[in-house]
C-alpha cells in the first residue's frame, strides 16, 4: 500500500520524552491505568514452577513486580526441558530444584526482582506467607493443592488465580472473597470430586492412573498452550495489581484496566482456536465462601 500524506501526530501525548528509550518499562507505563509503582510494590506468591509457573514468573519479573514467593518442592527432570523457558537446556540442571533454577534464571533476566523460593509442599510452608502476599497463583497439576491455596486466599481475602494445561486446552479462573456473590473454587468441586480427592489428578480433572498413590500417566503438554494459558494469568495478576485499589474505593473496576476473570472460568482450546467464558456457580454450602 502506497503511503500518501504525512501522518498527525498531534494526537499523541509524549510521556516523558527524554525516557523514551532509556527507562526500560516506558512502553508498558503508556498504557492508560498503568501505575509503575503499584507493580513495583507488588509482592505475588506462585505455587509451582513447572511449566506454567515459569511464563508466569518470566512475565512477572519482566513486567517488574517487586517481590515474587515461588513454592515447589520438585526436581527438574530432562522432560521438563522442552517447555520451560528459565530451565536452560545447555546447563547441566537436571535434578536441581525447580525453585533454585528459576531463581538464578530471574536474576539474569530482572535483578531488581526479589525471589523468595521455597522447597515445599504447600500444605508445610508457614502459612504466614500467605499474609505477607498481595497476588497468589496455583500453576500445579493437582487438586489438593489448587484447594488449599483457594481456602488460604479466601480466608485472607487475597486475590487467587488458578491455571490449568491438558494438551491444546487450558483454563484461567479468579477468586476474590470481597465478591460477595463469586464462587470460589471450591464451589465447583462436586461430591465426586471429594471422593476422588486423594488420588491424583490431571490438571484438568482427569482421573490418573495411580499405584500406591504414584502419579503413573503423564500429561500431555505443549509450550504453546503452557505460555498462552501463563500470558492470559499474569495478564490477570497485572489487572489485580493495578485495580484493586479503585475496586476498593468504588466497588467497581477501572475500565481502562478491566475486570479480571472473578466468578467465571476462560476457557482456551486450541484445537479449533477458540476462548470461551462460562459463569461459574457459587455453591450456597461451600465451605469455604459461604459460611464466611
Ligand atoms: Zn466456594
Amino acid at each position: 500500500m502506497k503511503m500518501t500524506g504525512k501522518r498527525d501526530n498531534s494526537n499523541i501525548e509524549v510521556i516523558g520524552f527524554e525516557s523514551i528509550d532509556s527507562d526500560k518499562f516506558d512502553r508498558q507505563k503508556r498504557i492508560p491505568g498503568w501505575d509503575q509503582s503499584k507493580v513495583l510494590n507488588a509482592t505475588v506468591m506462585v505455587i509451582g514452577v513447572g511449566a506454567t509457573g515459569n511464563e508466569l514468573v518470566k512475565n512477572l519479573a519482566l513486567t517488574g513486580i517487586g517481590k515474587i514467593i515461588i513454592i515447589d518442592y520438585d526436581l527438574i527432570e530432562k522432560s521438563n526441558l522442552n517447555r520451560c523457558v528459565l530451565f536452560n537446556m545447555e546447563n547441566d540442571i537436571e535434578g536441581k530444584y525447580k525453585v533454585d533454577v528459576v531463581k538464578e534464571s530471574i536474576k539474569i533476566l530482572n535483578p531488581e526482582v526479589e525471589i523468595l523460593a521455597y522447597k515445599d509442599r504447600l500444605n508445610d510452608i508457614d502459612k504466614n506467607l500467605y499474609k505477607k502476599t498481595d497476588i497468589i497463583c496455583s500453576c500445579v497439576d493437582n487438586i489438593e493443592a489448587r484447594l488449599e491455596a483457594n481456602n488460604y486466599a479466601y480466608y485472607y481475602n487475597i486475590p487467587f488465580i488458578d491455571s490449568a494445561i491438558d494438551e491444546h486446552f487450558g483454563s484461567i479462573q479468579s477468586v476474590y472473597s470481597e465478591v460477595r456473590d463469586a464462587p470460589c473454587l471450591q464451589c465447583g468441586i462436586s461430591e465426586k470430586d471429594l471422593d476422588l480427592m486423594w488420588k491424583k489428578f490431571s490438571c484438568t480433572g482427569q482421573e490418573i492412573n495411580s499405584e500406591n498413590g504414584e502419579t503413573t500417566r503423564k500429561i500431555a503438554t505443549i509450550i504453546t498452550t503452557t505460555s498462552i494459558i501463563g500470558g492470559i494469568q499474569s495478564q490477570q495478576v497485572i489487572k489485580f495489581i493495578l485495580n484493586l485499589d479503585h475496586f476498593k474505593d468504588y466497588r467497581k473496576w477501572d475500565t481502562q484496566i478491566g475486570e479480571p476473570l472473578i466468578g467465571r472460568q476462560l476457557n482456551y482450546n486450541g484445537l479449533i482456536n477458540k476462548f470461551d467464558i462460562i459463569e461459574k456457580s457459587k455453591d450456597p454450602n461451600c465451605w469455604t465462601c459461604s459460611y464466611k
